[in-house]
C-alpha cells in the first residue's frame, strides 16, 4: 500500500476491527474470529504503523495490553507493569528476532535462551511481603489490575508462605484450568442447565473472577509461575533460569517442561517437539515463550509499549484433528441459502469441543468427495467455524451416500439455483419456517434490536406455533402467548414481554441493520443512518443519493432500492410503525460555541470513533490537538488511555470521561 490515504483508511479499519475482536475476546468471552486471524490483522497494523509512523497513535491496539473492562473488584496499580508478548507463527521470524537482538546489542556470542510452554490461561501477579502472600491481582491493562487475592488464596499451587525469609517478592504466572477439570465442570454445568464454557481459558477466567471465593475454590484451578522479581540482591539471581529454580525451591509450581537453550536453533527444536506433543498434556498451551536468559541483557533490551524486547512467543499452528462424519445436515439460512454442515463425533481442537463443521456448499462436498461415515481431518481455519480439510478414510458401506436435496428440508419447496452462485436457494421466503426463524433470530440479535432473553429456542417455538411470522408480529405477542411456550414461567414471560416492548425505539442504524437487507451489514447501516437521518428519508432516497456515500457501491444501492420497493417489506414496515416500533432519527448536532477557546486531546477507547468525538468538539467551537501540553484545556479519556493520560496527570491538565464531555456540550 503506497498511498498514504489508503494506508490511513486501512489503519483506521484495522483498529476498529481489532478493538471489536478484543472486546469479544476479553470482555464477552465470545471471540468471533480465531487467534490466527486476530494475530494476522494485528501484524498487518504493526507493519503499516512501521511504514507510516505518523499514523501510529498511543491508543492504537498495537500499543495496548488487552484486558476485560468489567470492574467487579477493587482496582490496584501494579508495582511494575505487566506486559503482553510479541508473537509469530513462523520459525523464520524467530531467527530474525534473535539475529536482530544480537546485532542491535552488539552480542558476539549467541545469547542463551530459556524456552517455556506458553500456558493458555490468565496472567496474575502475586505480592509477598515478609514471606507472606498479601496481594494478588489480574493483569488488567498491565498498569491497573483487579484485586482477586481471596480467590487466588483458594488455589493450592499458590503458596501462602515462602520457605525462606524474604522481605519482598513479586511472582507472576498463569492461572489455568486443567482439561480434565474443564470437561468435568462443563458436564456439571450441562446437568444444571448452566452456562457452558467455550474452552479451558474462558473457564479459568470466569472461575477466577467470581465474587464468591468458594465458587473459585470448587473449580480446580492451578497456576504455573514463570516470573519473579526480588528487591534484594541477597540470593544472587542473575538469570531467568536461576529465578525459575529459585521459585521452585520457594514452593511455587514451575512448569517442568522449561529448557535452557544455547541458541535459536535449539529453541526451534523445542518448539517442534512440543508442537507434536502438546495434545498429550492435561492443560492447554498455545505456543512456546522464548526468553533471553541473562537479566543483565534483559534490562539492556527493555520493553516496547506493549511487550518485552527480550522475549517472544512462537504460536503453534491451529491443530488438526481426525474424526468421523456422523451425518450431513442441510441448513436453511435467513436469505434462503441452503448449506450443508457435517455433524461430527465430538473432538477437542484448539481450545474447544467441535461437533459441527461447515461444508460451505454442494460443490465443496463433491470436491472433498465426502460421505456420511467417512473419517475426516478438521481444522479451525482463519474463521472460528471449523472446516473439513480432507477425507482420510472413506466409509466402508455405500448406503451412507449423500446427495444434495431437491426440496427445502424446512418447508418442502423445490430448491432453485441462482445464476452465478454456488448455493441452492429455497424460494419460499415468506412461508419457510427456517428462513422466518433465521430472520427473527437476526432481528433480536445483539447488533440489531438487541432483545436480550429471546433465545433461539423461544424464537423457534414462536415460529413453529405460528404466533410470529414477521418481526412486526413480535410486538403483538402477549404475556399469555409467551406462557403457552415450553419452559417459560410467569416471571420470565413478564420480563420477556417488557424487554420486547422496551426495544421499540432503537437508533436508526440498528433498525436498518435489523431489516436484513442483502449486502447491508452493521457498518453500511451506520453510514446510511448518518447520511439520511430518518427512516422516511432513506425509504425515499434516490439511487444516486445512496451511491453518493463513500463506501457504498452499485450492488448495495440496488439492494436497498429493491428492499424498499418490495410490497411485502413495506407491509411489514407499516405494521412495525403501527405497533410503535419507530427508530430514533440520527442526531444532527447543530453548531454551538460551548467549547469556544478550549483545546481537547482525545485518548483511549470511547463509545465511538475518535473522529466522531473530534467532530463533536469542532461543531461546538472547540479545537482538537494530538499532543498534551500545559495549554490543553481537557483530555477526553476513554478505556485503556495511553501515555497522554499520564502526561495530563503530570501537567495537572483536567481529565474528563465521555459523560463529563457530553455534559459540557449539553447532551
Ligand atoms: P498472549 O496471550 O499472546 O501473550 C502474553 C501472555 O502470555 C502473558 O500475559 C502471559 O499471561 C502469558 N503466558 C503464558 N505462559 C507464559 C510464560 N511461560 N511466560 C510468559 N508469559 C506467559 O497475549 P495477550 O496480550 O494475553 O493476548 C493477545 C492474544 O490473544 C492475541 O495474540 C490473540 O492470539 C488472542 N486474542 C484473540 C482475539 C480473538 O478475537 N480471537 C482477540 C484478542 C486477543
Amino acid at each position: 500500500m503506497d498511498n498514504q490515504n489508503e494506508a490511513r483508511q486501512r489503519v483506521e479499519e484495522l483498529s476498529v476491527l481489532l478493538r471489536k475482536y478484543s472486546k469479544e475476546y476479553y470482555e464477552l468471552d465470545a471471540p468471533t474470529v480465531s487467534d490466527i486471524e486476530y494475530d494476522r490483522l494485528f501484524k498487518e497494523l504493526q507493519e503499516l504503523e512501521a511504514k507510516y509512523p505518523e499514523l501510529k497513535t498511543s491508543d492504537s491496539p498495537t500499543q495496548k495490553v488487552g484486558s476485560s473492562s468489567e470492574r467487579k473488584f477493587t482496582q490496584i496499580k501494579h508495582k511494575s507493569r505487566l506486559y503482553s508478548l510479541d508473537n509469530t507463527y513462523s520459525y523464520e521470524d524467530l531467527v530474525q528476532w534473535y539475529e536482530r537482538l544480537k546485532k542491535n546489542y552488539g552480542l558476539e556470542n549467541p545469547p542463551a535462551l530459556v524456552c517455556e510452554l506458553k500456558i493458555d490461561g490468565l496472567a496474575v501477579s502475586l505480592i509477598y511481603e515478609n514471606s507472606k502472600f498479601i496481594l494478588g491481582a489480574t493483569r488488567g491493562d498491565g498498569v491497573i489490575g483487579e484485586n482477586i487475592t481471596n480467590n487466588l488464596r483458594t488455589i493450592k499451587t499458590i503458596p501462602d508462605k515462602l520457605k525462606n525469609q524474604i522481605s519482598e517478592l513479586e511472582v507472576r504466572g498463569e492461572v489455568f484450568m486443567p482439561k480434565t477439570a474443564f470437561e468435568k465442570l462443563n458436564e456439571k454445568q450441562r446437568e444444571q442447565n448452566g452456562k457452558l464454557f467455550a474452552n479451558p481459558r474462558n473457564a479459568a477466567a470466569g472461575s477466577l473472577r467470581q465474587l464468591d471465593a468458594s465458587v473459585t475454590e470448587s473449580r480446580e484451578l492451578s497456576m504455573f509461575s514463570y516470573y519473579g522479581r526480588l528487591d534484594s540482591k541477597e540470593f544472587n539471581i542473575e538469570s531467568h533460569s536461576q529465578m525459575l529454580d529459585f521459585l521452585k525451591s520457594e514452593g511455587f509450581n514451575v512448569n517442568p517442561a522449561y529448557k535452557k537453550c544455547s541458541n535459536i536453533e535449539e529453541a526451534i527444536e523445542y518448539c517442534k517437539y512440543w508442537d507434536t506433543k502438546r495434545s498429550e498434556l492435561d492443560y492447554a498451551t498455545d505456543g512456546v515463550v522464548i526468553k533471553i536468559d541473562s537479566f543483565l541483557l534483559q534490562s539492556e533490551m527493555g520493553y516496547t509499549a506493549r511487550a518485552p524486547r527480550w522475549a517472544t512467543a512462537f504460536k503453534f499452528p491451529p491443530e488438526e484433528m481426525s474424526t468421523i462424519v456422523k451425518n450431513i445436515e442441510v441448513n436453511v439460512g435467513r436469505s434462503g441459502a441452503v448449506t450443508p454442515v457435517a455433524i461430527l463425533d465430538p473432538v477437542y481442537i484448539s481450545g474447544s469441543t467441535v461437533q459441527r463443521a461447515t461444508l460451505h456448499n454442494f460443490d465443496e462436498i463433491k470436491r472433498l468427495n465426502i460421505n456420511i461415515g467417512d473419517r475426516v481431518l478438521i481444522k479451525k481455519a482463519a474463521e472460528i467455524i471449523p472446516k473439513v480439510i480432507c477425507v482420510t478414510e472413506h466409509a466402508q458401506h455405500k448406503e451412507s451416500s449423500f446427495a444434495p436435496p431437491e426440496f427445502c428440508p424446512s418447508c418442502g419447496t423445490k430448491l432453485v439455483e441462482t445464476e452465478g452462485e454456488v448455493n441452492l436457494y429455497c424460494p419460499n421466503h415468506l412461508g419457510c419456517p427456517e428462513q422466518i426463524k433465521g430472520r427473527i433470530e437476526y432481528w433480536v440479535s445483539k447488533d440489531c434490536m438487541d432483545i436480550d432473553g429471546l433465545g433461539d429456542n423461544i424464537v423457534a417455538q414462536l415460529v413453529d406455533r405460528e404466533i410470529v411470522k414477521t418481526p412486526a408480529d413480535l410486538y403483538k405477542v402477549t404475556v399469555d402467548d409467551l406462557l403457552t411456550l415450553d419452559l417459560i414461567a410467569e416471571k420470565s414471560a413478564q420480563n420477556l414481554y417488557s424487554v420486547i416492548q422496551a426495544s421499540k425505539n432503537p437508533s436508526l442504524a440498528r433498525f436498518i441493520n435489523s431489516l436484513g437487507i442483502r449486502h447491508v451489514g452493521k457498518e453500511t447501516s451506520e453510514l446510511l443512518a448518518s447520511r439520511f437521518v430518518s427512516l422516511d428519508a432513506l425509504k425515499n432516497a434516490a439511487f444516486e443519493d445512496i451511491l453518493d456515500i463513500e463506501g457504498i457501491g452499485d450492488k448495495i444501492a440496488l439492494s436497498i432500492l429493491d428492499f424498499f420497493s418490495n410490497s411485502y417489506n413495506n407491509e411489514v414496515l407499516k405494521e412495525l410503525d403501527e405497533y410503535g416500533v419507530k427508530p430514533r432519527n440520527s442526531e444532527i448536532v447543530s453548531g454551538s460555541d460551548k467549547l469556544k477557546g478550549l483545546t481537547f486531546v482525545i485518548t483511549g477507547t470511547l463509545s465511538d470513533t475518535r473522529d466522531k468525538f473530534a467532530g463533536l468538539i469542532k461543531q461546538n467551537g472547540g479545537k482538537v490537538s494530538s499532543s498534551v501540553s500545559k495549554k490543553t484545556s481537557y483530555v477526553l479519556a476513554g478505556e485503556n488511555p495511553g501515555s497522554k493520560y499520564d502526561k495530563a496527570q503530570s501537567l495537572g491538565v483536567k481529565i474528563i470521561n465521555e459523560n463529563e464531555f457530553r455534559q459540557l456540550i449539553g447532551e
